[in-house]
């Protein structure tokens, strides 16, 4: 073993021979990875091996359809044969709602390049005829899905990382890790040290404890997972090789192996395996079968395949694989840790392996992950991801791993966790709650006296009149919702100003003031967006996504050396309520001695001012497009700020919104929205917040690229569109068609209830962005006559806002 590397990976499951491989492959040759036994020693060697292409989040769709077109790559590399199986796959719809998720499935599938096809029970039982099809209404096949041999996998990325330069030591444990003063590492491992500027984790089962080696607490834990492996089914001898089949109802996924069939379930009471730390005496091992616990879900898969529950079952297997609690891998940097990455809590290591070893070996080698993987990214749990919390969360969503996920579904698991001083006052007004990063916020609010629930639904919800009643609230008279759920930092020190005119796209705001500013990386894509508020000559408020906040840190720590600056996170010490609506500054006049005229207080003004008896900082802008207030206390003051402004507000009309009404106002207003309109995916001319990137400063993290996509006109163009929608609206990812030709996609969309339309917001390619008519929407498997809109539905002009 070498005793100096630029790289060594922890772990030598399917995810850490990934990441060597491509390592090797984005140039970086003096890699080592260690694996404490044999490759595939954790739980890459028992998996089952299935691979597909669908998921929920698009950009984590694409990674699996790279991972499955890499294998054949990797045979050629390597000479070692994956077991590559490319049988097709049918998902089988056993009620109308999953029969609608097929539909919305496909459609997506038609933007992401995939060949999804909706077929009938005819065709279904042909394609599968162990069926019983009464049970089922609808299939969708997908041509590219299959299995392949866990072990020629992980050691046909093997093999090609070492051809490519790479080192693997075997039968070697990493016991502890040293950090030096410059940010590399001393990996001491049972046969020596090995000093390496950067150190993965791809410990797997174990990446908790290699985590600890650092200080970390990684949020993932491990649940068992059993599948079965009937005797041989007669009837499948001499045929084709059996489709593979994801059966929703039964929450079964089957394939054929040899003369039988392999049957996994993800039963409701999972349960979790080795909760605190892992065996390190644990390896090629199974764990005791424990039939009764998946058998009511065999039951239903006997009754739907009823041939499998009369041959007999030749094997039970029963291994652990970890998940993170929103089952999405963890992935990159880790924020406050110098040269320490982590690729674990990957449960679908041969689906997602291959995107997962290209997106890090991309961000370590290039700075930059070459793919979306917000989804992925480590930076999204923070320290309230306790132990306790990932158990609940990981339980919760391994026991719903084939249940449809309802776009205005609130999942109970661990909560409320986070909750603000006036959490118990807004709950006398019956709202809806939702969790955002583990913090407890009013959706929208029920009538008071009524069941405060709202139907889990791809239509319009029961919500639909209440939210529709708060948006009107805030149009004719005045409206307030808490706003806490921001993220925010502090910036302070001599050099705040000149930091911040580096790190963010738009002007730096003089003192009083606010700009909104993209936050571009060096390829000029957009990476935040935020409200940039100037208290003084030094200090600065940064208001922007709270589920970012640890990625924002991340990426402003980097950038603070020779800056005399600190930049200190802060979202739950600086809480917030906004009020908007023609009536607004009536209201917060009455309890503030400054003047709010529009003369002295005009429009993205910011200032210290005193509420009542609470001293604040408060901002003139507003997310709904009207007249509108951001009040931000100290948490402490939250609580009192809340009583005086609902005392205050009483006379004229005030009413409590939620985050349905804002969301549908900030539709009408055409303004997008963090991990939706903006992404790594995007530039700052493309998502049309030209006039926030100030290009007469010289210097700003990706100007030249943002210049570049200013001069080219970039890619392809958000735009607004009005849906001529029944009783369903766009919620994201449904495909745009411009006569006839699928030429985007939706990134958000709600009902416009002020301006009675159906609104989305999507991203279409440049030209079509030209045409106004021909497009349509497709909403639930059917296309919808779409009209570009030219401006914002609501108020176009923005006169409500400045008056
Ligand atoms: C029963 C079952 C069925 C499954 N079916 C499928 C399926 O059909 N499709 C699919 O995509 N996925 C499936 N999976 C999940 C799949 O197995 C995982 O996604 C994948 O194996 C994760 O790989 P990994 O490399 O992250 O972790 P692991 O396989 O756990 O590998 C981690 C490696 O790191 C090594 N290691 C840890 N700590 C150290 C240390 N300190 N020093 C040196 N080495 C160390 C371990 O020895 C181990 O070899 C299944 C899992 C199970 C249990």
């Amino acid at each position: 073993m070498k005793n100096q590397a630029k790289v060594v990976v922890i772990g030598g499951g399917v995810v850490g021979v990934s990441v060597l491989y491509h390592l090797t492959k984005a140039g970086w040759h003096d890699v080592v990875l260690i694996e404490r036994a044999e490759l595939t020693s954790g739980s890459t060697w028992h998996a089952a091996g299935g691979m597909h292409t669908v998921n929920g989040d698009p950009n984590v769709a694409k990674l699996q359809q790279y991972t499955i077109n890499l294998y054949r790559e990797l045979e050629q590399i390597s000479g070692q044969s994956c077991g590559l199986h490319i049988t097709g796959g049918l998902m089988l719809a056993g009620t109308p709602e999953r029969l609608d998720w097929l539909r919305m499935t496909v459609a997506r599938g038609r933007y992401l390049g995939m060949d999804l096809e909706l077929i009938d029970m005819t065709e279904t039982k042909k394609r599968f005829p162990l069926l019983d099809e009464k049970h089922f209404v609808g299939a969708i096949y997908d041509p590219i899905e299959g299995h392949v041999d866990p072990y020629g996998v992980t050691h046909a990325y093997a093999k090609s990382a070492q051809i490519g330069g790479a080192e693997i030591v075997r039968q070697n444990r990493v016991v502890d890790l040293k950090q030096r003063a410059d940010g590399s590492w001393d990996v001491i491992t049972e046969q020596g040290n090995v000093h390496a500027e950067h150190v993965v984790n791809a410990g797997g089962l174990w990446a908790r404890e290699v985590g600890r080696m650092v200080g970390l607490e990684l949020p993932i834990l491990a649940m068992e997972h059993q599948y079965i492996i009937t005797d041989d089914v007669p009837e499948l001898a001499g045929q084709p090789e059996l489709l593979h089949v994801i059966d929703f109802e039964g929450e079964i996924y089957m394939r054929q192996e040899r003369g039988g069939v392999l049957l996994g379930t993800y039963e409701r009471a999972g349960v979790p395996w080795s909760t605190r730390t892992t065996p390190w005496d644990f390896g090629q091992d199974l764990l005791p079968n424990d039939l009764e616990r998946i058998a009511p879900s065999l039951e239903v898969g006997f009754k739907h395949f009823p041939r499998l529950g009369e041959v007999g079952i030749r094997k039970i297997v029963n291994g652990p694989f970890t998940f993170a609690p929103d089952g999405n891998p963890l992935v990159g940097p880790v924020p406050g840790l110098r040269n320490f990455w982590v690729a674990c809590g990957v449960m679908a290591g041969f689906s997602q392996g291959g995107g997962v070893g290209f997106a890090l070996a991309h961000w370590m080698v290039d700075g930059d992950p070459g793919a979306d993987i917000w989804g992925m990214d480590v930076a999204r749990y923070g320290e309230w991801a306790t132990r306790r919390y990932t158990n609940f969360k990981v339980r919760e969503n391994y026991s719903r791993r084939f249940r449809i996920r309802f776009p205005n579904e609130e999942l109970p698991a661990a909560r409320p966790l986070k909750t603000t001083p006036i959490y118990d006052r807004l709950q006398t007004e019956n709202p809806v709650w939702g969790d955002y990063c583990g913090l407890e916020h009013a959706l929208w609010f029920a009538p008071k006296g009524s069941d405060a629930r709202e139907d889990v639904t791809f239509r319009r919800s029961n919500a639909h009149t209440h939210v529709s009643a708060e948006c009107r609230a805030v149009r004719d008279a005045v409206g307030m919702i808490e706003i806490s759920n921001y993220g925010k930092f502090e910036v302070t020190g001599p050099d705040a100003e000149l930091w911040l005119a580096q790190i963010m796209a738009n002007k730096v705001p003089a003192n009083g003031r606010v700009a909104l500013t993209p936050m571009l990386n060096e390829n000029g894509k957009l990476i935040g967006d935020f409200t940039m508020c100037r208290i003084s000559a030094e200090r600065f408020l940064l208001v922007g996504t709270y589920a970012a906040e640890r990625f924002y840190q991340r990426w402003f720590e980097a950038r603070l050396a020779g800056f005399k600056v600190q930049v200190r996170a802060c979202a739950m010490e600086w809480l917030g309520l906004s009020i908007a609506g023609p009536a607004s500054r009536e209201l917060l006049q009455s309890l503030v001695d400054d003047d709010l005229g529009s003369g002295a207080f005009p429009f993205m003004s910011f200032r210290a001012m005193d509420v009542g008896l609470v001293p604040a900082l408060v901002g003139r802008l507003s997310f709904t497009g009207d007249l509108g207030y951001e009040i931000w206390v100290k948490s402490e003051f939250h609580r009192e700020l809340y009583e005086r402004l609902v005392a205050a507000g009483k006379p004229l009309g005030l009413r409590h919104f939620g985050g349905r009404a804002l969301n549908s106002m900030r539709m009408e207003k055409s303004f997008g929205s963090w991990a939706r309109e903006y992404r790594p995916i995007y530039g700052p001319f493309e998502a049309n917040l030209d006039r926030f990137i100030n290009l007469k400063k010289t210097d700003f993290v990706g100007r030249t690229a943002a210049l570049a996509e200013k001069t080219s006109g970039g890619q392809r163009k958000l735009i607004t569109l009005d849906i001529d929608a029944k009783d369903c609206d766009a919620i994201a990812d449904e495909p745009i068609w411009l006569n006839g030709r699928v030429v985007g996609w939706v990134t958000s969309g709600a009902y416009g209830h002020s301006v009675g339309k159906s609104l989305a917001l999507g991203y279409v390619d440049r030209e079509s962005a030209q045409a106004t008519t021909g497009f349509e929407v497709e909403l639930i498997g059917e296309r919808r006559a779409a009209l570009r809109l030219d401006n914002p539905a609501f108020d176009p002009s923005g006169q409500r806002m400045r008056t």
